[in-house]
């Protein structure tokens, strides 16, 4: 389990991360979701160890990782933009950690070949990463994440370069990626939907602070005040995964063809258009 508690991160004397205290128990997944500039990625930095804290700490199992580096926390970290290797192989990527791990070529083989499976890339396997498309490259560099077997995954907006379309399929996709894979994970985002598709559970975050945690249903139908109330509801189009979950959310029926627009103005009300 991580623990974040009273975690602040200053910049030149200014605090970037006030107080923070958050946990993220084995198996689930944590959505920080907020506007830009609100100290997302420095807050996902510091737990992957690439900030110096200020105050609190970071722990994992009850362990404060202060004196841990980065690459013996058992962490990975997944970018907006991945992060290819471009003149490498897609295997090649995936495979990047298991040799580094010192696995023989065919066991590597064989674990590359799964994940290649489970991030819905069989096949793929002897690609160049410039022939793929963006959601394409995405996926490999989550299958490429998954190899490290991190304790924990960060992910920092891992979707945002996608189109809007492809955003919501893929992150359906995630969701069922890291479900199956029982990975712990850490995601960043100012994409309500990606949070809504991907997390269990949802803390918003406002000028470095935590304004409100909790299940993403209980955030969505009661949030803690008006400005989350219209961040929330940025008028925006949900649909499959996530248009089901806000629907859940709000105790209407579930519709698998729907496709849900939030709008600020009417305090969260929904428009739902199958
Ligand atoms: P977000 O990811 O939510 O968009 P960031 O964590 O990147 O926000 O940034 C939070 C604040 O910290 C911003 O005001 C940003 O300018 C500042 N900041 C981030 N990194 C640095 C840095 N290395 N040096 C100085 N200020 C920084
Ligand atoms: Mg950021």
């Amino acid at each position: 389990m991580l623990d974040l508690a009273d975690l602040t991160i200053t910049f030149d004397g200014a605090p970037a991360v006030r107080g923070v205290d958050l946990r993220v128990a084995d198996g689930d997944v944590l959505a920080v979701l907020g506007p830009s500039g609100c100290g997302k990625s420095t807050l996902l930095r510091a737990v992957a160890g690439l900030e110096p804290i200020a105050e609190g700490s970071v722990s994992w199992d009850g362990e404060d990782l202060a004196a841990t580096p980065t690459h013996r926390r058992g962490f990975a970290l997944m970018f907006q933009d991945g992060q290819l290797f471009d003149h490498l192989s897609v295997a090649r990527n995936v495979g990047y950690a298991q040799r580094l791990r010192g696995l023989g070529r065919r066991a590597v083989r064989a674990e590359v070949e799964d994940l290649l499976e489970l991030v819905g890339l069989a096949g793929h396997a002897d690609r160049l990463p410039r022939t793929l498309s963006g959601g394409e490259r995405q996926r490999v560099a989550l299958a490429r994440s998954l190899a490290a077997r991190p304790r924990l995954l960060l992910l920092d907006e891992p979707l945002s370069a996608l189109d809007t379309e492809l955003r919501s399929r893929l992150a359906a996709d995630l969701r069922r990626i890291l479900t199956e894979a029982g990975t712990t994970a850490f995601l960043v985002t100012h994409d309500q939907g990606e949070a809504y598709a991907v997390a269990d559970r949802v803390a918003l975050m406002r000028a470095g602070r935590i304004v409100q945690e909790g299940p993403v249903a209980e955030v969505w139908a009661d949030p803690v005040d008006s400005e989350a109330a219209a961040f929330l509801g940025d008028s925006r189009s949900f649909v499959g995964e996530a248009a089901a979950r806000i629907l859940a959310a709000a105790g209407l029926p579930p519709d698998p063809g729907a496709s849900v627009v939030v709008r600020p103005a009417s305090g969260g009300t929904l428009d739902h258009t199958p």
